[in-house]
């Protein structure tokens, strides 16, 4: 018989409190267990620590933008296979073509539309399961 599956990790990185809030929330309300990190610093160790099986990266972060602690992530020997989707609140047209140019496994303008979110984060992970 198989092992019981763990649930599936996300790591979300995002400043904004509320933001944060309601990606735990829709995260957990999909049965996965959620990493929350405030800033690129902390995503990247947590990343690093806990190989989570995906990562929503906010792009706006203070100290080091979310495209920077991105191409840090695809340096580092665990970090460089988790699907990043790229999340930003200044939605301009060819933000996705560029973010998706740069290696981001795809793109969620805020405000967040959860239909979308759900979406996003139930693709990503079938296609990360085929990789195993
Ligand atoms: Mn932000």
């Amino acid at each position: 018989m198989a092992a019981t599956t763990a649930p599936k990790r996300i790591l979300v990185i995002e400043d904004n409190e509320k933001n944060r809030k309601l990606f735990e929330l829709i995260v957990r309300s999909m049965g996965y267990k959620c990493l929350l990190a405030v800033d690129g610093e902390e995503g990247i160790r947590i990343a690093a620590e806990a190989i989570p099986d995906l990562i929503l990266m906010d792009i706006q972060l203070p100290h080091m933008d979310g495209v920077t602690a991105f191409r840090h992530l695809q340096q580092g020997e665990g970090t460089k296979g988790i699907p990043v989707a790229a999340v930003t609140s200044f939605a301009m047209k060819g933000d996705r073509e560029r973010l998706l140019a740069q290696g981001f496994s795809d793109y969620l303008a805020k405000p967040i539309d959860v239909d979308e979110l759900r979406r996003v984060i139930g693709r990503l992970l079938e296609e990360s399961r085929h990789g195993e």
